[in-house]
């Protein structure tokens, strides 16, 4: 199926702008116009979903998170940027593993999750052919980029 990209993530940004006001968060959000892709447009929503809603519950008010689409050669780029908690680097490997969640989260009381967030996102992510990475500092914020092929 052909996918928007573009009408994807500009969907996906008005479902979090409530949520990211709410909460005293900039969403920023940078979506070039005409993008396209093959895949199932409702599994690459969950995924972007899944993202976005990692970056707003990590991330404390007045942080910023940043969607953004940059078109390469054969492929496209998904980013999700934010100022956040961070991820020890002791983590970072487990990130994708079902059902893990870093300490720091398990200990936060104001966000339940069950972990299996991130290893959904993989899982899209690969169905679709594509590639995800994830980095984080502790203190500056987290960034994953899934790279999809067009
Ligand atoms: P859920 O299944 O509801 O998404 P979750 O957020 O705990 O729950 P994952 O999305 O799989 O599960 O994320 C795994 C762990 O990675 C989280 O528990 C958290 O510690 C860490 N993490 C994921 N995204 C971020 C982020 N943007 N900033 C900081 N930590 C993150």
């Amino acid at each position: 199926q052909t996918v928007s990209v573009t009408d994807l993530v500009q969907h996906v940004a008005d479902l979090f702008e409530p949520i990211a006001d709410a909460k005293g968060l900039a969403l920023e959000v940078i979506n070039p116009p005409d993008i396209t892709l093959q895949g199932d447009p409702d599994r690459l929503a969950q995924l972007l979903i899944i993202l976005v809603d990692n970056a707003c519950k990590y991330t404390d008010t007045g942080g910023h998170v940043t969607l953004e689409v940059t078109p390469q050669r054969g492929s496209i780029l998904l980013r999700v940027a934010d100022t956040g908690t961070g991820i020890d680097p002791a983590d970072v490997p487990h990130v994708f593993d079902r059902f893990y969640r870093a300490d720091k989260a398990r200990a936060r009381g104001d966000t339940e999750g069950t972990g299996l967030g991130l290893a959904i996102a993989k899982w899209i992510t690969e169905a679709h052919r594509g590639k995800i990475q994830l980095s984080s500092t502790p203190g500056v914020g987290t960034t994953v980029t899934v790279q999809l092929p067009v």
